[in-house]
């Protein structure tokens, strides 16, 4: 039996989803909805073949849900919304949850708990589930955690060097993001290029948010973000990895709070901070043809800090077979792709300049030890995939 399932992706400000028909996966509508809470948001809605954009106020998370339940109605996707089975939520922070779960009271309450670690994401998630539950109270839902696909990673690689307690009592230890996204490369490399080409794998999730996760054997055993999101990789706004004492010694110097220290890392660091100019890596790219040293330098910084953890990662996997990037940047960056192999060559990476110009699937040189990929990231189906399985609709 066929069932319809819808794959909800909440950002701070923004929801993607994707609606299927499950087990054939195939997507019967999909859409954005950006800008959330501000004035005109923006509501692109794909579905019959046919793309449309409407451009109104939507005030919060509750209300872009009700938009897209009315739009799959009113675009005749649905007739009622009591055919959509099942929902699944993209969660950001899971804490020890270790695979994807039905969401009941405790799992909401733990969801919300969860949000100390997750200010940004996992309140919004919550948010969403609410709604739904409220919409569609049949449809069974499920929180699908970025957080779960790194459960398998040793102790050696999720611990800090803080006092045990802090990790005993706290949980206060590495946890890693992007879950489905490096789970969707894995699975989906396996499929292209066989088990043997993928089995010490680098996925380079590179977009506003970018982690890399080493992958053996189709398992994570390493990942760049940490705790929370911010760790690792220089993002978009992000800061990424820096000194720790960095911290205590703005907010004394420049009399500032955690709450102001906060926000500073999260939204005005990163490419944006380095740059003074965007967070966008096409604007950068465009200042740095142009000559502008602050773009160019956000763009060395970046590309440097890939470079080292791709060489961190060769020695966790005593080696590598692949390299495969996605995400905006990833998928579509052939500059950034070729400054970062250009540092690989001790590993045996080669790029095939003008495969790599067209995005194209392989991107490796014939001589090249190492399989290079670009590899469109679909975390939705994942997210979908989980919905059968944990609802019980796959048995
Ligand atoms: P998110 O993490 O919000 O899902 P995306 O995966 O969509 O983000 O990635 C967004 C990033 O991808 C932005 O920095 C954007 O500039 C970059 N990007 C998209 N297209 C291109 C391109 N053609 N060349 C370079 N960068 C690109």
């Amino acid at each position: 039996m066929s069932q319809k399932i819808l794959s909800i992706n909440s950002g701070s400000s923004s929801i993607k989803f994707k609606f299927y028909q499950m087990p054939e996966e195939e997507v019967l509508a999909s859409g954005s909805i950006d800008r959330i809470g501000g004035k005109n948001s923006e509501f692109s809605f794909s579905a019959h073949a046919e793309k449309s954009k409407i451009v109104k106020d939507i005030p919060d998370h509750s209300s872009a849900i009700q938009e897209v339940i009315e739009m799959l109605l009113t675009s005749g996707i649905i007739h009622n919304k009591s055919e959509i089975d099942g929902v699944g939520h993209r969660i950001s922070h899971g804490g020890s949850y270790t695979k994807s779960v039905l969401i009941d009271q405790k799992v909401e309450d733990r969801i919300d708990e969860l949000s100390v670690l997750s200010p940004l994401h996992n309140p919004v998630n919550l948010i969403g589930i609410k709604a739904f539950k409220k919409l569609l109270p049949d449809a069974k839902e499920v929180a699908v955690f970025d957080t779960s696909f790194h459960h398998t990673m040793p102790e050696k690689a999720y611990l800090y060097a803080l006092p045990y307690e802090y990790y005993e009592k706290h949980g206060i230890r590495r946890y890693g993001f992007h879950g489905p996204s490096h789970q969707y490369i894995a699975e989906r490399s396996v499929e292209l290029f066989g088990k043997e080409q993928t089995s010490r794998l680098i996925s380079c999730h590179l977009g506003n948010g970018s982690s890399l996760c080493a992958i053996k054997d189709g398992e994570s055993i390493n990942t760049s973000m940490g705790f929370t999101p911010l760790a690792g990789l220089v993002m978009g706004t992000r800061s990424g990895d820096i000194d720790p004492e960095i911290l205590p010694f703005i907010e004394e110097e420049f009399d500032m709070n955690s709450h102001d220290v906060r926000e500073m890392l999260n939204k005005k660091s990163g490419l944006l901070g380095i740059s003074g100019i965007s967070n966008d890596m096409r604007d950068l790219e465009e200042a740095a043809s142009k000559g502008n040293k602050r773009a160019q330098l956000a763009l060395d910084v970046f590309v440097h800090q890939i470079q080292h953890y791709i060489g961190a990662y060769a020695t966790d996997l005593n080696g590598i077979d692949m390299i495969v990037f996605t995400a905006g940047i990833g998928q579509y960056s052939p500059t950034i792709r070729a400054m970062v192999c250009s540092q690989l060559g001790y590993l045996g990476v080669k790029v095939d300049e003008e495969k790599n110009k067209t995005n194209a699937l392989s991107i490796e040189a014939d001589d090249s030890k190492v399989k290079i990929a670009v590899i469109p990231t679909d975390e939705e189906i994942i997210i979908a995939r989980d919905v059968m399985e944990v609802a019980g609709f796959s048995d």
